[in-house]
């Protein structure tokens, strides 16, 4: 395992980066990878942020964010893929193709799931964000932090921490936080883009979605379903469910809220969230997915009811054990 200061030592010597981020990419990711990208350019170093899926709408106020490039733009020799926020390296998606493609990767993390995958591993359990090491990795290669920069980062840490509501929220983010608003980051801003402005089909996603809620007759799992045709009869975009599952949870007496959404290609993305007891993290490894204790994600390849009943089976058995 790397110290922020090795990593430091090794950005500073090499040249020639790709930054990924992963699939239906957050604020963390997105945060994280642009302003890694955005300093590595001011030293002088050549840095491209990659994605395998569209930019959320929300996040294209972030400062460079308009130059991140699909992975199949990319052409020329790099010899350095960081990964940011990626549980395990299939996290970065089609993407995969370009980064067989480089010498060294590196990667930056903060998820339980994580099991090293690089040559180089940077992985703090303990962050809220990966924000939070993007900045100790930024102090120590003393590069000066301009407004654009806290800007993402301030961004990464506010969204991975629910705006600092989550378990893993702790003294340092706090610290951390207060520091990149005094380098330029502003909060109202950050926040009327990334949770204040959302489109009209989200809000009638959400009202199909709150329709389908469900709980176990004794009231600890709560779950909501978005089918293809909820999707299509709204407008939504996948990006658009983002934090509708945050209303399974939140009903009293919930310990683990669910979200099984259709993806495009007869899949089932879920989306499992724990109050206090559940590490829904292993649940879904269980799964090939991962995550944090309280958060976690994965993908099954069956119809919804069968997901449905496979997922929520697993659930009560950890909650059983629990
Ligand atoms: P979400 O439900 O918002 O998609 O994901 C919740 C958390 O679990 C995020 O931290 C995300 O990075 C992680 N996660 C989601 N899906 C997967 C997955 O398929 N594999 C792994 N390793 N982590 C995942
Ligand atoms: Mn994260």
């Amino acid at each position: 395992m790397e110290s922020p200061k090795d990593l430091a030592e090794l950005f500073q010597r090499e040249n020639g980066f790709l930054i990924f981020t992963h699939v239906q990419p957050d604020g963390d990711t997105l945060g994280s990878a642009l302003a890694l990208g955005l300093s590595l350019r001011l030293l002088g170093k050549k840095a491209v942020v990659v994605r395998s899926d569209p930019l959320p709408e929300i996040y294209q106020f972030l400062p460079g964010s308009g130059e991140i490039a699909d992975w199949r733009q990319v052409e020329g020799d790099f010899r350095v893929g960081v990964l940011v926020d990626c549980g395990d390296p299939t996290r970065v998606g089609e993407a995969a193709k370009l980064l067989a493609r480089v010498a060294l990767v590196v990667n930056i993390d903060h998820h339980g799931t994580n099991a090293g995958f690089g040559q180089y591993n940077y992985v703090d359990v303990q962050a809220a964000a990966v924000g939070e090491q993007i900045y100790e990795l930024l102090r120590s290669m003393e590069v000066d932090i301009s407004p654009a920069i806290a800007t993402c980062l301030y961004t990464a840490i506010v969204t991975d921490t629910g705006s600092f509501r989550y378990e893993s929220t702790r003294e340092s983010t706090f610290r951390v936080a207060a520091e990149l608003v005094r380098l330029g980051a502003k909060p109202a801003q950050v926040a009327e883009n990334a949770f204040e402005t959302r489109s009209l089909s989200s809000a009638r996603l959400l009202g199909r979605a709150l329709e389908t809620l469900e709980l176990t007759p004794d009231g600890k799992v709560a779950w909501l379903v978005i089918s293809r045709a909820a999707l299509e009869e709204t407008g939504a975009s996948d990006e658009e469910t983002e934090g509708i599952i945050n209303y399974a949870r939140a009903i009293r007496g919930v310990e683990v809220g669910l979200l099984f959404r259709e993806t495009g290609d007869g899949k089932v993305r879920v989306s499992l969230r724990s109050r206090h007891q559940v590490d829904v993290s292993r649940v879904a490894s269980h799964f090939d997915g991962g995550g944090h204790p309280r958060a976690a994600g994965c993908t099954l390849s069956l119809p919804l009811n069968e997901a449905r009943e496979k997922v929520i089976t697993a659930v009560r058995g950890a909650l059983a054990d629990s």
